[in-house]
This record gives structure tokens, sequence and C-alpha cells, in this order.
């Protein structure tokens, strides 16, 4: 059976993706799961916490480990306020709140962690800590536990390398916040088991997520892909145009938010500590005034203290500090363009490295991780019905100036061949060289 994609309106052709994206090639149908009905969380920060309530939610108890008990405390009273918030809105009856939280324990000790079945790490996002985690964690945890890490794009890999099993560690990338946003990007690292990959989709489904499964590389598929808009959309700003002109473009086409309202709202110091240089100047002169994004009530933009968001002077003085630029603009169109041109690259780039399963994932990563407009069918839907020729003739022109968007060459070849991108099978995901389900 192998019905044309792209013959599917919008709604269909995302309902048919998201069925789609549920399936493992490869994967034996009669294949056993791994028990799962204990979880164990490390890190009570934005995420752990986010993480924990999608299972305390669903039935299933969790024990959260922290290095300190302030920290834990905290955590635990934003989960708290979270399930009261809720149902304060009448989500569900208020005596929910206290049996979700009953659900919930909470230790100083990794070692309260050794009966779990499934351990997710969310601690800093740093390989090395993540590595001493996994080595702590492998001397302790029960066998057969998965053993998953919550890391927005290090290399699961060599996390996995930190233990003596493998086969039993996978990435589990939620996003924030995680007891909201449906995506879950389920990383198939090198040697893991295919019960470990098909135990961590039956999850996603009974804690109502929807999972993608991705291979490992810098940012998996939606990061990866968001990193390369971003570099354009900061190009833009060394041309002299505003932040809130570039949003405003991406909101007109129909995302929820500009990438610039998207930092400001993820907190621009991520990855940034005082005096660092991180390839980003805007941002750390931004950072370096403080101005962190909404949570220091400024970042791209200023913030009222009922934080509406309100283009600022000083930002727009920073920028023009660092770029030396004088203020530009471009038609909304062109900015779309500009920044849809890179992920539809670097999606054929993900494909090509056999870092995902089928061109429907990457459109239900970004319709439900990223705030892509449904209506739009995604990135490659987009893309497909623009046409491989169009998106080529206008690629080549834009690297004439920046050789950042030399086309991909399965954009070309579509182009000169023909065939739908949503149609496209190079190969899959593949690990060690491999297509999984198959055996050397
Ligand atoms: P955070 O700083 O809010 O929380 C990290 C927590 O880990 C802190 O509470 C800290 O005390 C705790 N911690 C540090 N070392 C520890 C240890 N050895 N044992 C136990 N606890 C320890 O960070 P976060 O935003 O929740 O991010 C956590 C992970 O999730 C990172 O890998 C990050 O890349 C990833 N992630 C973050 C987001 C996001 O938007 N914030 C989204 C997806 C994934």
């Amino acid at each position: 059976m192998h019905n044309s994609l792209s013959k599917l309106a919008p709604a269909d052709y995302v309902a048919e993706a998201t069925r789609r994206a549920g399936q493992v090639d490869g994967l034996d149908p009669a294949g056993r799961l791994r028990p799962l009905d204990s979880v164990g969380i490390i890190g009570a920060g934005t995420m752990g916490g986010g993480i924990a309530m999608n299972f305390a939610t669903a039935g299933i108890p969790v024990v959260i480990v922290e290095t300190r008990q302030e920290a834990l405390e905290r955590g635990l009273a934003t989960v708290r306020r979270n399930y009261r918030n809720s149902a304060d809105k009448g989500r569900f009856p208020q005596e929910e709140v206290e049996k979700r939280m009953a659900r919930i324990s909470a230790s100083l000790e990794l070692e309260a962690l050794a009966g779990c079945d499934l351990v997710i790490e969310a601690v800093y996002e740093n390989l090395d800590l993540k590595k001493q985690i996994f080595a702590r964690l492998d001397a302790i945890v029960k066998p057969g536990a998965i053993l998953a890490t919550n890391t927005s794009a290090l290399d699961v890999d060599a996390i996995a390398s930190a233990t003596g099993r493998p086969e039993d560690v996978i990435g589990l990338h939620f996003f924030s916040p995680a007891n909201v946003m449906k995506l879950l990007e389920i990383v198939r690292a090198e040697h893991t088991q295919d019960d470990v990959v098909a135990t961590s989709m039956d999850l996603a489904r009974r804690i109502g997520k929807i999972a993608v499964l991705v291979g490992v590389c810098h940012g998996f598929v939606g990061n990866r892909m968001l990193a390369a808009r971003r570099e354009q959309a900061n190009k833009l700003l060394f041309k002299g145009l505003a932040p809130w002109d570039i949003d405003e473009a991406i909101v007109g086409f129909g995302f929820k938010m500009g990438p610039y309202q998207m930092s400001d709202l993820a907190g621009l110091d991520i990855g940034w500590s005082s005096g660092a240089k991180t390839g980003n100047p805007i941002r750390d002169a931004l950072c370096e005034l403080d101005r962190r994004g909404q949570k220091t009530g400024a970042g791209y933009y200023d913030y009222d203290a009922g934080r509406n968001r309100l283009p600022s002077e000083v930002a727009a003085r920073v920028i023009r500090e660092v770029t030396g630029a004088e203020p530009a603009s471009l038609p909304a169109e062109e900015i779309v363009e500009r920044l849809m041109a890179p992920m539809i690259n670097e999606a054929f780039r993900i494909l090509e490295e056999n870092k995902a399963q089928r061109p429907s994932d990457i459109d239900v990563v970004w319709l439900n991780g990223y705030g892509f407009p449904p209506g739009r069918g995604g990135p490659m839907y987009y893309a497909d019905q623009l046409g491989a020729a169009r998106i080529l003739a206008r690629m080549e022109e834009l690297a004439a100036e920046d050789p950042a968007f030399a086309p991909a060459a399965t954009l070309r070849r579509l182009a000169t061949e023909g065939g739908s991108f949503l149609d496209l099978d190079l190969g899959g995901l593949r690990t060690g060289g491999k297509r999984q389900g198959e055996t050397a």
C-alpha cells in the first residue's frame, strides 16, 4: 500500500502523517514490551517537574531525585501550583490535585531509583555531567530498566557509552512545558534495543504524547531545523531588520510565535554565562545587560508587568551597535522564504543522513513541538506544495549571496527527476549503517 500523501488536503495529511509517525519500521509487531510501572526522574527543574506531571496524571508513580532540598521543594511546589491552576480552571476535580501529588515521591539520593522500570535524566545540558550520572545509574538501577535522557541536542551515543548497557539507553526528548506540549522525540541510539524503542512508543501513547522516532544528531529533528532557521533570522538582524519585523512575518505565515518571541519565552541565557562568547553576539550583549527574556522582564522585547510584549528601543540600539547595520526592511513574503529555505534544506539533510523514518515525521515534529500552522501541513508538505523546481530556483539565487542556502542534493534531484517530497524514501532511520530491523 503506497498512497501519495501529496494528494491529501492539509487536515487529512496531518491525520495520516500523525498515524504513520506512530509506526516504527522493522519492529516485530508481536515483540514484547518491557514492564513500565514506575518512573524515576533526575532533576526537578523546568523539565523534570513537567515530565513528572505526565506520569502522575496517567497514574504511574514517580520518584524525583535532586541534589539540593530547596531545588526539590521548589520543583514540587511548581508541580502542585500547575495542578491547582488546572483544577481551578475546572479541568479536573480539586481532590485530583493531591491524588496526583501523592504519586510523586522525592529523594536526594540516586539510590532511590534502584527499582524503577524507567529513569529519565533531566539535569543541566552538560555532556560530562550526564555521562557521570549514567555511569552511576549503571551501578544502581535494576537490570532491564530503560535509561533515558531528556537532552535537547547532545550525543545520546556518548551518554549511552558511559554505561555497560547501551542497549537500554534511549533519548526521550520532551518539549517545554513538558506537561502541555504534545511532542515527544524518541531518540534511537546506535545500540538501543527494539523492545526499548517499542516500550517508549507505547509509553508515549499512555501519557498522551505524539511520539516521533529520530536518530542521533545535534538537535535531533526539531532543534536541528530550528537552529538552521535561527541562523538565517540572525543574518536578517545583521541586514538591519528588527526582531519584531521577523516575528510579524512568521506569525503572519501562521506560526503561534516568531523566533525572537520564542527566544524570549525560552530564555536567552540557555547555554550562556557571563562573559561567554556563544557565537551569537547579539544574544550575548542582551544577556550581559540582564535582558534574558520574559523571566527578567526584557529580552529582544520589553515586557510590562502583565508580560505584554513591546518592541524595545534598548534592544534595537544593542542590535545596531553589534551589527553596525542601518535599519532596513524586507517584504514579509521574503522574510518567510529566507527562514523556510534553511528548514527545508536541513530536513532533506536529516533524511539523507537517515536520522528520521520518513518525511511526514518531520512535519509531525514541527506541528506538535514548534507551532507550525496545521493548515499548511508542516514544512515538508508546504515545500511539496510549492514544488521542488520553484524552491530550487529561489535557493540558488539566495545561495549566490550566502552559501548557507546551497541546496541539498535531494532537492536538486527532485527538481530534475520529479516526485513528491512526501513519498521520498532515502532509507529511513539507520543505526550502524543498517536500516532498523535489519540484521547483519
Ligand atoms: P533546569 O536548570 O531548569 O533544571 C535542571 C535541574 O537539575 C536543576 O533543578 C538542578 O538542581 C538539577 N540537577 C543538576 N545536577 C543534578 C544531579 N547531579 N542530580 C540531580 N539533579 C541535578 O534545566 P531544564 O530546563 O529543566 O533542562 C533539563 C534538561 O532538559 C536539559 O538537558 C535540557 O537541555 C533539556 N530540555 C530543556 C528544555 C527547555 O525548554 N527548558 C526543553 C527540552 C529539553
